[in-house]
């Protein structure tokens, strides 16, 4: 396995021509320092093969890169305290992805941070439901 691209900057990370605060690796994915962090300890886990979003990787490495975004979860409650962790992942531009190279955000959380993450929005309408399941059922 050695799926790379010479002008992506987290395939540079894993090759080691960009340094990064790596934090965590295994066969399939590597876990580093996000340098523009949202909260205290915010982290990246990406998988070791380029893959530009979540529909390109293959369920098994998909599953090794989930497990990683566990094990850096876990560790982030343990070793920063924290009372909470966001897990974020963007899909093309459109929904804020600026790397090209599939990659989960670990954002630690603590009570009373103040941190605006939420899917929440308004309420839907009922016609608006029946309109996106009826288009969605479609493609499954
Ligand atoms: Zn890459």
């Amino acid at each position: 396995m050695n799926l790379q691209i010479d002008d992506c900057i987290f395939c540079k990370i894993i090759g080691g021509k960009l340094s990064s605060k790596k934090i965590y690796e295994d066969d399939y994915s590597l876990a580093f320092l996000d340098i523009y962090p949202t909260s205290k300890g915010h982290c990246l886990v990406i998988p070791k093969n380029h893959y530009a979003t979540i529909l390109e990787i293959p369920e098994f490495e998909l599953a090794k890169l989930i497990r990683s975004v566990q094990k850096i979860g876990a560790a982030s409650m343990k070793a920063l305290r924290a009372d909470g962790f966001n897990v974020l992942q963007n899909n093309k531009p459109a929904a804020g992805q600026v790397v090209n190279h599939l990659h989960f955000h670990i954002i630690p959380r603590f009570s009373g941070d103040g941190l605006k993450i939420s899917a929440a929005s308004r309420k839907a309408e009922e016609h608006e439901l029946a309109e996106w399941e009826s288009a969605l059922k479609g493609h499954l």
